[in-house]
């Protein structure tokens, strides 16, 4: 039984940052003004979200104009493509994404097909690697948002966006890029990703839980989801969570400036369980084998179900996952892996281990330990 518990999905979320927490802790007592308001207090708590604004416009390379703060990743995933198709519907009602995309993207598409809209599903390769030319062939007279991830959240690939964006950019489609998994670990210049669009999350860098991000480019129209005030100029109506978005910009920020501390240091510990767990009969990684997340490391074990594995493994203290939904009692495979055209059995066993900048040499030795005992005898059981 290792000593402490141990965390190894921040791919889910991460540990709010005490930094993090120290700057968002005056805007929950003494600064608890309401941004809308002209006295001072209100206008404290408006000068603050201005500030954060500014410290996220400056890791994006935009103006903070361009920066819209909002509830959560799926969110601004959700402002982005409804926002853009009910504000494009004149010239047109076709959608392009990726059949990898995580929920908030894909069950988008399908709420908007409702409405007239059609969407393709641009294929991956086993990698789970999106082609841009495929991208630029899906392209139609009709088209009027590409919507792609940066890097999976599942298997950790990082797609090719900068190139997909050069596509969109000549063809001039306006181009959304979900960005709620690299946020604090890949660049987020948007200039340099060719986005219009792009999407993010603060508790998945180490940043509170209910604050998204989303940057809209300049001339971008986008349909306002929520009625109600005139708050972020009319793009996100509701009181703003002051609190969260200091502590959204902070841990932006904070990770940026961490990087070239934490990044070696969790690739190097990712290699050392990708190493570790590959010694594993009837194991094999998952995703791109260097084009990866530096914390993501994900398997398929032959012959187990992975939320048994993860069972197993929580009753050691360590925490994972799978990328398995609980639909109606049963378990389905990840859509990500089918995707990818793993084999329905094989995608049963998917476990995936995800770093972060607190994980260390003895909890990637603690599971690498334990593991192969975990999986020899859950195959002996079956
Ligand atoms: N997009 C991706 C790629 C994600 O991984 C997630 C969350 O896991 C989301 C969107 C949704 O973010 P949130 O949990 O903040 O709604």
């Amino acid at each position: 039984m290792p000593e402490r518990n141990i965390y190894l999905d921040h791919a889910a979320t991460t540990a709010l940052d005490a930094r993090v927490l120290d700057a968002m802790l005056p805007y929950f007592t003494t600064e608890y003004g309401n941004a809308s308001s002209i006295y001072t207090l209100g206008r404290h708590a408006m000068q603050a979200i201005d500030s954060a604004r500014e410290q996220v416009a400056d890791i994006l390379g935009c103006r903070p104009t361009e920066v819209t703060f909002t509830g959560c990743g799926s969110e601004s995933d959700n402002l982005a493509i409804k926002g853009m198709a009910f504000a494009s519907q004149k010239k047109g009602n076709h959608l392009i994404t990726s059949p990898i995309e995580h929920h908030a993207v894909l069950y988008t598409c399908q709420y908007l097909e409702r409405f007239g809209f059609k969407t393709t599903y641009v294929p991956v390769d086993t990698y789970g690697c999106i082609n841009p030319d495929d991208v630029g062939r899906a392209i139609t007279d009709e088209t009027i948002l590409v919507s792609m991830m940066y890097a999976n959240n599942e298997v950790g690939t990082i797609e090719p966006i900068t190139e997909i964006g050069r596509i969109c950019r000549t063809r001039k489609i306006p181009f959304h890029v979900d960005a709620v998994q690299p946020g604090g670990s890949l660049s987020l210049d948007v200039v340099e990703l060719n986005a219009d669009l792009l999407s993010l999350s603060a508790h998945k860098f180490y940043g509170p839980k209910g604050v998204g991000i989303l940057y809209a480019r300049q001339g971008m129209r986008l349909l306002p989801q929520l009625q109600g005030g005139s708050q972020e100029r009319g793009k996100r109506a509701g009181t703003e969570n002051v609190a969260g978005i200091v502590g959204a910009a902070t841990a932006l920020h904070l990770a940026y400036e961490d990087m070239p501390k934490v990044m070696p240091h969790i690739i190097a510990l990712r290699d050392r369980l990708i190493a570790g767990l590959l010694t594993i009969p009837g194991s094999l990684l998952t995703g791109h084998p260097t084009d990866r997340l530096a914390n993501n490391a994900s398997f398929v074990f032959e012959g187990v179900e992975g939320e048994s594995i993860l069972l197993n493994l929580d009753l050691l203290g360590i925490a994972a996952s799978t990328g398995s939904a609980c639909t109606s009692g049963s378990v389905d495979p990840s859509h990500v892996l089918l995707a990818m055209h793993v084999p329905v059995e094989l995608a049963h066993g998917s476990l995936r281990l995800t770093l972060g900048k607190d994980s260390t040499v003895e909890d990637v030795d603690t599971v690498v330990a334990v593991l192969p005992g975990i999986i020899e005898k859950l195959r002996q059981l079956r």
